[in-house]
């Protein structure tokens, strides 16, 4: 038999009462973490001045997806000073972005942020839409939480918020333990948050105040209870205090979606922290990649290789060093098997003694040494990496023309396991180069470069490269 009623997880006939505890509360704590995003709503802004809010609430929400708000700050500040409107923005291109992104992490979110304003601007009239609806559907990477925050938070319209903070406040104020994932669940809360921005005239601060307050009050665990601006109708609140439900009315009424709280909690009154229902962790895969730092020098001339990532995907138009991907885990940490066909993809000629196919007449160009430089470990939100590194020296040069030419065309030498694709054997060159399947006038980045050791560090890399780059750094800056 259900042990309570459907309407536990309704927010009901104290909705007033909540909103306005919410709206004093908010303004309390409105300035309390100093985000410069965070305005005022403007309720005389032309047209255009709130879709200029609508700009900077985008970026915000974009890069605080998986991210510290105190981390987001300074990156948030550099990108309003670069792009100061969606123009700006649309008329970058992504290596730009990224840089401005790097060290944030997942940077698939700058490629959608570029991608989104190029489609404002080409194809929307230069402004974000003006409502919910319109933006979740025409906008790339938008969703129904993150157009509501900024339909919301912009326009000062009544559509609701859903994020993992929220849900979590949510799920305790209505004391749902229920399968996260499931439809039906997903629904309560929804609606719950809907009932709470209803007809509310500052819809924007509303929904701050839910995603404040879970974020920084309704925290996972250690909730802070006691200056609760809602506890007086948190439900999970009055179970944790032993304090009495009204009798179920009809057995018809009755919950069938509340899953028992785990039997922990069974001897007492279950804490706040027993909502929402807690769910299994999907295990993230391992995988090992082969990176190696290929260096060639010349006296005091030190120069490195990186090659372009593929412009979708993880990591998507970031450098990294010549990686073979995914080998097998029994790799030994010392070979460097990889590295001929990754050379072999990358420049016009191979180095000599690196194969016993390689011309003997090489241009004096040779593999000087190899050295293993030991593993790096990089946790993405799915996957933990492993990079098995190898710093490999080149010496030797062409005519003197400095660090060995790279083929003009290079592909990413892992698309066709490791033969570099359709090389014609031009000279390479270190600056950008046109791509004819981009457009006009459009500057294509290169596809693999040779940057001076001082420049490493400054090139469009992510964090796993810069680990990598210290490890090597450690062997001859000791
Ligand atoms: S009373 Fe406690 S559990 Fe309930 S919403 Fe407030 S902080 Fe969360």
């Amino acid at each position: 038999m259900p042990a309570h009623s459907t309407s536990r997880h309704v927010i009901g006939e104290h909705r007033n009462a909540m909103q306005s505890a919410l709206l004093v509360w908010f303004e309390g704590v409105r300035t309390a973490r100093n985000m410069p995003w965070r305005k005022p709503f403007d309720g005389h802004a032309t047209p255009a001045g709130r879709a200029q809010r609508a700009y900077e609430v985008w970026v915000s929400e974009i890069m605080l997806q998986q991210t510290q708000v105190a981390t987001v700050i300074p990156y948030f500040n550099r990108w309003m000073e670069s792009f100061p409107t969606v123009k700006d923005l649309a008329a970058s291109d992504i290596d730009t972005v990224n840089q401005l992104w790097k060290g944030l992490g997942y940077y698939s979110r700058a490629a959608r942020l570029l991608a989104g304003a190029k489609k404002v601007v080409e194809e929307l009239g230069g402004r974000l839409p003006d409502n919910a609806r319109d933006m979740q559907a025409s906008m790339p990477g938008i969703g129904r939480y993150t157009a509501g925050a900024i339909c919301s938070i912009a326009y000062n319209e009544q559509v609701p918020v859903l994020d993992g903070n929220v849900t979590r406040l949510l799920s305790r104020i209505l004391a749902l333990h229920a399968p996260p994932k499931a439809k039906a669940t997903t629904e309560i809360l929804w609606d719950g948050a809907e009932a709470l921005v209803k007809d509310c005239d500052r819809a924007g601060e509303l929904n701050q105040s839910l995603i404040e307050l879970g974020s920084t009050v309704c925290k996972p665990r250690d909730p802070a209870c006691g200056g609760c601006p809602v506890k007086a109708w948190c439900q999970a609140y009055r179970i944790a205090h032993n304090k009495p439900e009204a009798d179920l009315a009809d057995i018809e009424d009755g919950c069938t979606l509340c899953a028992p709280v785990p039997l922990e909690h069974a001897a007492r009154a279950p804490p706040v922290t027993a909502y929402p229902m807690k769910t299994e962790r999907k295990k993230q895969r391992e995988e090992l990649d082969m990176v190696h730092v290929v260096e060639w020098r010349r006296e005091s001339e030190r120069w490195f290789l990186l090659v372009r990532r593929p412009d979708a995907g993880l990591l998507a138009g970031l450098y990294e060093f010549p990686t073979q991907p995914n080998i097998s885990v029994d790799e030994p940490a010392a070979s460097a098997p990889h590295l001929l066909p990754l050379l072999a993809g990358l420049l016009i000629r191979v180095p000599d003694g690196l194969s016993a196919k390689a011309p003997k007449d090489a241009a004096g160009l040779r593999l000087a040494k190899t050295y293993s430089a030991g593993d790096v470990k990089h946790v993405f939100s799915h996957i933990i990496k492993t990079y098995r590194v190898v710093w490999a020296v080149l010496e030797g040069d062409e005519e003197g023309e400095g660090p060995p030419a790279l083929k003009l065309e290079v592909q990413d030498p892992r698309e066709n396991g490791g033969q570099g694709g359709k090389a014609k054997g031009k000279k390479g060159k270190v600056g950008p180069v046109k791509d004819a399947s981009r457009k006009d006038g459009e500057e294509t980045p290169p596809s693999a470069m040779w940057v001076r050791l001082a420049d490493v560090e400054h090139a469009n890399v992510g964090t796993g490269v810069m680990k990598i780059w210290k490890l090597v750094r450690a062997l001859w800056d000791e």
